[in-house]
């Protein structure tokens, strides 16, 4: 293997054996940029490294070949006495790594060349002892690895001793003095001299860079990062050029255009008199790069010149480093630079517009990730605000609001207009209503999936879990903070779902101008941003093959979807329409003991649910509906055993005996499973509670009618859940279809509906293909099909060991946030050829978590589901990605 290339043999497509500044320096070297002479020492020498503990053979050869090159081009010698030539040794990894070792300058400087050096600067000794010092200091710190803080409070010393802060005020016999004290140090720390020889300089330097790959910084940048742990980083070796020798020189950094907000400029900094670093590491002022123009203006002109013409060939927003030397500039590195959201989407339509790139591209250059942080409204980072705590960033947004600690206060409090945070350690579907009626939640127990962050998302309000550092007290209405700060009901807080903090008080919020774009308000069409992700979304849904459409179980919900472009619903859940002052009908459903008693349970519930669907109906009409028959187990619509069994006790001892209550505790005792997600549930319950289902069909098929009748065009599609063979398909199917000719001899009107099912089950997976006989359309449920294939509890498994697993990279991302494409994806793929396989215009869609999430939508498109559906704040966002996706 060859491993040792010359920046003239590289190229930017190389960023896998060069890694990412290597691949750059090489294509800067090919565009004729001054770029000084070097070579890079790939990665796979690296991997090799790393493996067997040593430099692999043949790689010591390569690298004298290549010095020997260098060495010609220069006409001097690394660190030859009387004139040396210098080097940086540099690493670089595929991705930009902090928490590896960066870089050693001016290697090659010894007691002999330092003299060499100076004379080379036309007798500058002060040039050449402050190059020695930076040498001493980066290698003691870097490769020897003396703490840098040893070095650092040693120059302070002197330059405290001189009376100054500015290093510039150090005179030669100050930095001579210095570089003996450095040496010193590295004697007193490691026990041997800082060593002479600059080739064994260099490859010391070599191998500290391959080492530092795996210091633990690093290991957990790259966890964090989702980067791969074998890559193993590139090392650059770099003819010196000094930006240290005189105020004619200098070292800078530079922007092709603004990276926060894409606006095109100088944007930049510049350091005179100064060496790598130096310019970030804040030890004096910079000046704007503007600046230049007057301190240097041929260098100045040129810089801008190379950077239009980086622009035009990376065609895209890059960053550089530069130096100059005595008026010589000089290309040190190169980059696709970093951008804020709002930045990305701006320079995308820029870079049309200068017909850099096409709509396609530019459609490429955003990402869901970032229009969503578009949307959420911010705190003013500016503001004063008080940190009382820490937790997790469940669902994104700035919410302000007075706390509350239960449900019924929530819908209370927000009712009287007020602005609400519910506080509870964990929720449950009981606090359903006061979830939707806060504007934000806080939870002290669960992690990213738990039943507030899912359902916060899903409705798009703010949440923070988990912040366990608060102590909650809902009897007392208060809550502590790790600091003992009390928090009373009523008291103000705000909570940033962005980064999952929580202040005390009011931190003001700015409101996003996109999602007002959204939601139709002119007065934002001047703003350039808008401008922006408007075009881009219109090419998006030019682009995209699949529909989007919303999971929402309100009008409300259903009109917010349609105007952030949901083409239908995906999942109208019903379980809603069961709760609060409804859930003593469930009751007396569940409790029923005569085919009589039932029939009147459910026809009190069947004029209710229809109003439901009418409102659904007319929010969405003209498009389709999927309304999802009742799935929880039926504990939920019941009281906690525990709770009622003392309940009932207390009544009894003080002789209110009550036989209903009695009744009802008996059935939650019957109906208690140990296992409620596996229990009676989906479509189990339509099988054993006779009636219900058709009650539910005949609810949407009327309100259908209903609309067909006020002129609408209602297009329902009724699915049935946790269906996993075709038998029990076919049972719940035939009730639907006599309900809806009931429907039609009664009223005249045959709504436009269709029935299908979940796929959420992977039996139902394996018997796609009979399902699909009975079955016109599927949805795949990722949640629970995720659930049961891994055999993970949704609810318990995030906080009790999936911080392990991530940990040990089990999995990079929770299945439950990001689709496992190699196991569940898998059974999608299955069920989509099977079913399609039985009835060809089967249509396909997904109604989990998983619809909005950027990396499934891309698996979604491709084993080719008709649509997806997600959250309505989402809608954009898979708009967005499905787009990308095809283009
Ligand atoms: P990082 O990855 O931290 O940016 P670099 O390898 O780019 O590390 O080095 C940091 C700085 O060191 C550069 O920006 C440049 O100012 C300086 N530097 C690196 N190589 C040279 C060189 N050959 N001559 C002069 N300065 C250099
Ligand atoms: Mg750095
Ligand atoms: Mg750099």
């Amino acid at each position: 293997t060859k491993y040792v290339y010359d920046f003239s043999e590289g190229s930017k497509d190389l960023k896998d054996l060069l890694g990412g500044k290597g691949a750059n320096l090489a294509e800067m070297t090919n565009l004729g940029l001054p770029v000084p002479p070097g070579f890079t020492i790939s990665t796979d020498a690296c991997r090799a490294y790393l493996e067997h503990g040593q430099a692999p053979e043949g790689l010591a050869e390569e690298v004298d070949e290549h010095l020997d090159a260098l060495e010609q081009k220069m006409g001097r010698r690394l660190g030859q006495a009387d004139g040396p030539l210098l080097v940086s040794v540099r690493s670089g990894a595929k991705f930009s790594m902090p928490g590896m070792m960066d870089t050693v300058l001016d290697v090659g400087l010894n007691d002999d060349s330092v003299h060499g050096l100076a004379a080379l600067a036309g007798g500058d000794k002060r040039f050449a002892f402050d190059s020695y010092r930076r040498l001493l200091q980066m290698f003691g710190s870097t490769v020897l690895g003396i703490d840098a803080k040893v070095f650092h409070d040693e120059l302070d010393r002197v330059k405290a001793h001189r009376g100054t802060r500015n290093d510039l005020d150090l005179n030669v016999d100050d930095l001579e003095a210095l570089v003996t004290t450095y040496q010193e140090l590295i004697v007193t720390h490691t026990g041997r001299p800082f060593p002479q020889n600059p080739r064994e300089q260099l490859d010391m330097v070599v191998g500290a860079v391959f080492d530092s790959w795996n210091t633990e910084r690093a290991t957990i940048y790259r966890h964090e990062e989702h980067i791969p742990n074998n890559l193993g980083t590139a090392v650059n070796i770099c003819a010196m050029v000094f930006g240290n020798g005189g105020m004619d020189s200098g070292t800078g950094v530079a922007f092709t255009r603004d990276p926060a907000s894409g606006a095109q400029g100088v944007y930049g900094d510049y350091l005179q008199d100064a060496q790598g670093e130096d310019v970030v590491a804040g030890i004096r002022n910079t000046v704007p790069l503007a600046d230049l123009e007057q301190l240097d203006k041929t260098s100045y002109d040129q810089l801008l010149d190379i950077m239009a013409k980086l622009e035009t060939h990376y065609r895209d927003l890059c960053d550089v480093e530069f130096t100059i030397e005595h008026g010589k500039l000089w290309m040190l590195q190169t980059r696709i630079a970093k951008r804020t959201a709002e930045a990305a989407f701006r320079i995308a339509c820029q870079l049309v517009d200068q017909q850099l790139i096409d709509m396609h591209e530019a459609i490429r250059r955003v990402n869901g990730a970032q229009l969503a942080n578009l949307m959420f409204p911010r705190f003013d980072t500016h503001a004063e605000r008080v940190l009382i705590a820490t937790g997790m960033n469940a669902s994104p947004g700035a919410a302000v609001g007075k706390v509350v600690f239960d449900s019924e206060s929530a819908v209370e409090w927000a009712e009287r207009g007020e602005s609400v945070i519910l506080v509870r350690r964990e929720t449950n579907p009981d606090d359903l209503r006061g979830m939707v009626a806060a504007t934000g939640i806080l939870t002290s127990r669960g992690g990213k999936t738990s039943h507030a962050a899912v359902v916060a998302r899903g409705m798009g309000r703010t949440c923070v879990c988990g912040a366990d550092s608060l102590t909650i007290d809902v009897k007392g209405r208060r809550m502590r903070t790790r600091d003992g700060v009390e928090i009373a009901e009523g008291d103000l807080i705000s909570i940033d779902g962005t980064t999952g903090e929580v202040f005390a008080g009011e931190v003001p919020v700015a409101d996003s101008l996109v999602v007002r774009h959204f939601e139709g308000d002119e007065t934002t069409t001047g703003d350039e941003l808008v401008a922006a992700v408007s075009r881009i979304m219109e090419h998006a849904d030019r682009t995209r093959r699949m529909a989007v459409r919303a999971n929402a179980d309100t009008p409300e919900d259903a009109a917010r979807a349609r105007r952030f472009g949901a083409q239908g619903i995906g999942l109208c859940r019903t379980e809603h329409m069961f709760l609060g002052e409804r859930k003593a009908l469930v009751e007396n459903l569940i409790l029923a003991e005569s085919p009589e008693e039932q029939q009147a349970a459910l026809a009190e519930l069947l004029p209710r649910q229809r109003d439901d669907f009418v409102g659904i109906l007319e929010a969405m009409d003209g498009l389709p509906v999927t309304i999802r028959l009742i799935d929880p187990p039926l504990h939920e619509f019941l009281p906690d055993y525990a709770d009622l069994a003392v309940e009932v006790a207390l009544h009894d001892e003080r002789g209110k005996r009550d036989t209903k209550e009695h009744k009802l505790l008996e059935t939650v005792k019957r109906l208690h499973e140990v296992n409620p997600m596996l229990g009676l549930r989906g479509v189990r319950l339509g099988i054993v509670i006779p009636g219900l289902f058709a009650m539910q069909a005949r609810a949407i098929l009327e309100a259908a009618a209903l609309r067909v009748q006020a002129g609408g065009h209602p297009h329902p599609e009724i699915m049935i859940p946790l269906v996993a063979t075709v038998q029990e398909f076919e049972l719940v199917c035939a009730d639907i279809t006599k309900v809806a000719a009931e429907i039609e001899a009664d009223t005249g009107v045959r709504p436009d509906y269709k029935v299908g099912t979940m796929i959420e089950l992977p039996r139902a997976v394996m018997a796609a293909g009979e399902i699909a006989r009975a079955a016109e359309f599927f949805s795949f449920g990722t949640n629970d099909l995720t659930q049961m294939t891994w055999g993970f509890s949704r609810d318990d498994v995030e906080a009790s060991f999936f911080g392990t697993y991530l940990e040990k990279g089990i999995f990079a991302v929770s299945p439950f946030e990001s689709l496992d494409t190699q196991g569940v994806g898998q059974l999608i793929r299955y069920a989509v050829e099977h079913g399609r396989a039985t009835r060809p215009d089967l249509h396909l869609g997904v109604c989990g978590e998983h619809g909005g999430d950027p990396d499934s939508i891309h698996f979604f498109d491709e084993v080719g589901l008709d649509y997806v559906s997600c959250s309505p704040f989402r809608v954009p966002i898979a708009r967005l990605e499905a787009g990308r996706s095809g283009a």
